[in-house]
């Protein structure tokens, strides 16, 4: 036997970097106030490690810095657009590639074409951008994932899987005619990042083609999703991560793609589909609002960026290195009693804020409590997925809170080594010994939709770092200085 190493190295080398610095305390809870203990309203310089979300926030790689010198910025026909064309076929196997500035635009413009106000459309789980271009349409979002799906603690291989009773039902009663598409999400970013798998592709396709109603896949994760199948499906053990996302392409019939994702780049994405007739209306209305066929939004540079990430991201190396840091990370806190969604996902870890944290209740927020905590403590930037992002007023003046109250640590692709990964664990291991010193929070403005990017707290006692000065007086004073925090806000 030679040499098998237990340790998963970082499959990189670092060749240009980007200095982090620490903070003070003192100073991050100035920010804190000043940002209204809404981590979105933080400077990101004010961060030291940001785990805001995976999209758009990874490195790229040298060879995409040198597509990027190559790119062709010519209005029509760039020879960027064929690259990118080429890759995505090879991939997805679609007839037809029309790129987009983002995952959004994507399904703006398929829902747009396809969706009318009768309209129901069933996925595991629609990602938040999603369901709102659905219900733009005036048509319904509808989610199928299996029961285990909604449960943290329950360990299942595959918890991003469709429930195919469910599906077969909804299908039945509404038909083709009000179902113009069903959708799968893969991994499913709502629910964990939870891989769907092969048998659950297969069977939701057979269903759907059964009845003729094409099945599209929510594609932003997808090489990551190829390695859980691999890893978990025996029959794919010995299977290329490319050859299991070929295949798993093949059962459907189009893709929606955030490049900020598994694209590896800054910005992009783009649509997939081989209906011609659907092609020909998306691309209409993709000239209307995001530009030529041949860019759609994007720049040349942007497309070789994107056409020579979406093959790194299927590279064995990277994956298993990335998907074990997720593992890593969870592996630590579950050992220290911190209760996570299990297993862990394939792009974050999802701490159970509503379990660590009973003393808060919902209406206090607990997700956004430890939000504000963590960063606090150590500079660490999560986001809440939990009752400020999903809780519903009632008609009584009073809130209906969401199903689960999460801390998501989303890591951003090749920025973090093993070392700012054992700096979060230790941070939240000391923040979960403090636990119990944690407030809860109290809403001070909120915009009517999508509050959680603009909303403005305050804690409902003093936080655990505790200042000689009122907090009130300090966040007026730093408020002030930092130009933010108007009752007009966006
Ligand atoms: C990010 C994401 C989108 C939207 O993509 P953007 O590039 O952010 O517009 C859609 N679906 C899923 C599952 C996502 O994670």
């Amino acid at each position: 036997m030679g040499f098998e190493p237990r340790t998963i190295i970082e499959p990189f080398r670092i060749k240009m970097v980007e200095t982090i610095a620490p903070t003070t305390p003192e100073h991050r809870r100035e920010a804190l106030i000043a940002a209204g203990y809404n981590l979105f309203l933080l400077h990101a310089d004010d961060v030291l490690i940001d785990l805001l979300t995976d999209s758009g926030t990874g490195a790229m790689s040298t060879e995409q810095w040198a597509g990027m010198l190559r790119g062709d910025e010519s209005y029509a026909g760039s020879r960027s657009f064929y690259k990118l064309e080429q890759v995505a076929r090879e991939i997805t196997g679609f007839k037809h590639v029309i790129p987009t500035h983002q995952g959004r635009a994507a399904e703006r413009i398929l829902f747009g074409t396809v969706c009318d106000a009768t309209s129901v459309v069933p996925n595991n789980t629609h990602f938040d951008t999603t369901r709102a271009n659905i219900e733009a349409r005036g048509a319904e979002a509808r989610d199928l994932v299996i029961h285990e799906g909604h449960e943290p603690a329950v360990i299942h291989p595959f918890k991003g899987n469709m429930d195919l009773d469910r599906l077969r039902a909804t299908l039945d009663e509404l038909g083709p005619r009000r179902v113009p598409l069903c959708m799968l999400t893969v991994t499913n970013n709502s629910g964990g990042g939870q891989p769907v798998s092969m048998a659950n592709v297969r069977a939701v396709s057979a269903i759907c083609h059964e009845r003729g109603i094409p099945l599209f896949i929510d594609a932003c994760r997808f090489a990551e999703n190829a390695w859980f199948i691999k890893q978990r499906e025996p029959e794919f053990a010995d299977r290329t991560p490319m050859a299991i996302a070929q295949e798993l392409f093949s059962y459907a019939d189009g893709c929606t793609m955030s490049a900020k994702k598994d694209g590896m780049a800054n910005i992009g994405g783009f649509l997939a589909l081989n209906d011609d007739e659907w092609a020909g209306r998306c691309k209409n209305l993709l000239i209307l609002t995001e530009g030529f066929p041949t860019y759609g939004g994007l720049a040349g540079y942007d497309m070789e960026a994107i056409a020579v990430g979406l093959r790194e991201a299927l590279h064995e190396d990277y994956l298993r290195y990335r998907i074990r840091t997720i593992e890593y990370l969870g592996e630590k806190l579950i050992t220290a009693g911190i209760p996570i969604v299990r297993p862990t996902g394939g792009h974050a870890v999802y701490i159970d804020a509503g379990a660590l944290l009973p003393h808060i209740p919902a209406s206090q927020y607990p997700a956004q409590a430890l939000c504000a905590e963590l960063y606090l403590v150590a500079g660490i930037r999560a986001v809440e997925i939990g009752s400020v992002m999903f809780g519903r007023p009632r008609p009584d003046g009073g809130e209906e809170p969401a199903p689960l109250e999460l801390v998501r640590l989303t890591f951003p692709r090749r920025v973090y080594t093993q070392s700012h990964v054992d700096y979060i664990a230790e941070a939240l291991l000391y923040v979960g010994q403090r636990k119990d010193a944690i407030p809860g929070l109290r809403i001070t403005y909120q915009a009517p939709a999508l509050r959680h990017f603009t909303a403005r707290f305050e804690p409902l006692a003093s936080p655990i770092s505790r200042s000689p000065l009122p907090p009130e007086r300090k966040g007026e004073a730093s408020r002030k200085k930092a130009g933010v925090g108007s009752e007009a806000a966006p």
